[in-house]
């Protein structure tokens, strides 16, 4: 990658001109390179970044886009529901397959999700090339579309896509209002026996955390913590309604928080998420868009210009989530929720080449300065910006142009599959 500006996202936030040399998937050299490579990409007028990891994602349900607009998540959830019910294993996997070219095109690398048929999507990672980690849903019998068994179903697939170089898999678990207690406990015991992480929603709405209370006598946090499922291998999505013990209580158990400000905000979850308390406190926290059903993109620039905003305006003050505090949450933010800051999350020689190339040439990111870079990535820069994204040292897109996939054929293929869905 020749003559950009490259965004290291190191411990110093250092910003370099200069090349990023890769070599055998892995960043070789950064700044000044005398190495030559079979294939350049020329990142004149660019920023090369590390890739985003987008920490919360159902990737599939970019078959529901705006299905189910305009309402709160209690009218949704059933509302989609329905739809989901009626998905084939084909229905996620091209579902998947097209959010992945969404991502690849607006320059994320890796993503966290949450959904059944995680094989499915497991396919489609693969074939787009991207950095997957797959967290097979679990929750109450009573209370699932799935076929046979959830905790059954995690279990195997666990078993089964363990050791995979693109493909991580983990244990979800839908929320406190969907799993008991017995439920969350052998979730716990199927993480602890493979060794893999956990990743659930929690605290989202208020009605979630009055209802458990109602309940159980304790906030859902509290109530995690009495059970013994708070720990570092969960990842939480959301966190809305959350007190200041309880962010105490999740930077204890050393709990990481992906924060999805678009879907908390289309949907109405009320309040804002105490982000600054809990970056203040020692929580680790990522960004994710959430479904496609509640962003209803998957561009996480727009996500980070939102997540800026939102804490402004929210707290009248201009200086809260500064442009550099909202990047790291998309890159190494992420990247050490999920315990993979050695690896992914920077652009660092040794580290894996997961890289985005974005261009600064246009109209709405002109003037630009070295000095403006952060600032235009969060404020000015789209998905649409991106010219190149590298997973692992492959080329996934290079001139906005797709290569690991047919988007033109991914695209008709999901047009006609979600048409199907909903004449039927
Ligand atoms: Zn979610």
């Amino acid at each position: 990658m020749r003559g950009g500006i490259i965004v290291t996202q190191d411990a110093e936030r250092r910003r370099l001109s200069g090349d990023v040399l890769v070599e055998g998937g892995r960043i070789a050299a950064v700044g000044t390179t005398d190495g030559s490579a079979d294939d350049v990409l020329d990142c004149t007028g660019c920023a090369v970044l590390p890739g985003f990891i987008n920490l919360h994602n159902h990737v599939a349900n970019t078959l529901l886009r705006g299905v189910a607009d305009d309402m709160p998540l209690e009218e949704m959830l059933p509302k989609a529901a329905s739809i989901d019910a009626k998905l084939t294993r084909r229905d996620v996997q091209i579902g998947a397959l097209l959010g992945c070219v969404e991502m690849i095109r607006s320059g994320t690398t890796s993503f966290q999700d949450l959904f059944y048929w995680e094989d499915e999507v497991a396919r489609a990672v693969r074939e787009s090339g991207m950095r997957g980690f797959l967290s097979w849903v679990t929750l109450d019998e009573s209370k699932t579309t799935q076929q046979g068994s959830p905790l059954k179903n995690a279990d195997a697939f666990v078993a089964k896509q363990k050791g995979d170089p693109l493909v991580t898999p983990s244990v979800g678990v839908q929320g406190v209002y969907a799993a008991s207690e017995e439920t969350f406990r052998k979730a716990k015991e199927i993480a602890d026996r493979h060794d893999v992480r956990m990743h659930m929603h929690l605290s989202e709405t208020r009605g979630e955390v009055e209802g458990h209370r109602a309940a159980t006598g304790l906030r859902p946090i509290d109530w995690l913590e009495k059970i013994g499922l708070l720990g570092p291998r969960v990842t939480a999505a959301h966190c809305v309604w959350t007190t200041m013990n309880e962010l105490r209580s999740l930077a204890r158990h050393d709990v990481s928080v992906a924060h999805c400000p678009v879907s908390n905000m289309k949907l109405a979850s009320g309040g804002v998420a105490p982000v600054p308390e809990m970056l203040q406190e020692g929580v680790v926290v990522g960004l994710g868009t959430d479904s496609p059903i509640s962003n209803n993109a998957m561009d996480v620039f727009g996500d980070m210009k939102t997540a800026a905003l939102l804490h402004k305006a929210a707290r009248w003050d201009a200086r809260a989530m500064p442009a550099q505090t909202v990047l790291d949450l998309a890159t190494i933010g992420g990247a050490r929720s999920l315990h993979l800051e050695a690896e992914i999350g920077s652009v660092e020689v040794g580290k894996r080449a997961d890289l985005a190339v974005v261009s600064l040439r246009g109209a709405h990111t002109t003037p630009f300065y070295p000095e403006s870079v952060i600032s235009h990535l969060v404020y000015s820069c789209r998905g649409g910006d991106v010219q190149a994204t590298v997973v692992d040292g492959q080329v996934l897109m290079a001139d906005r142009i797709v290569r690991t996939v047919d988007e033109a054929d991914v695209v008709s293929r999901a047009q006609e599959t979600a048409r199907e869905l909903f004449e039927a």
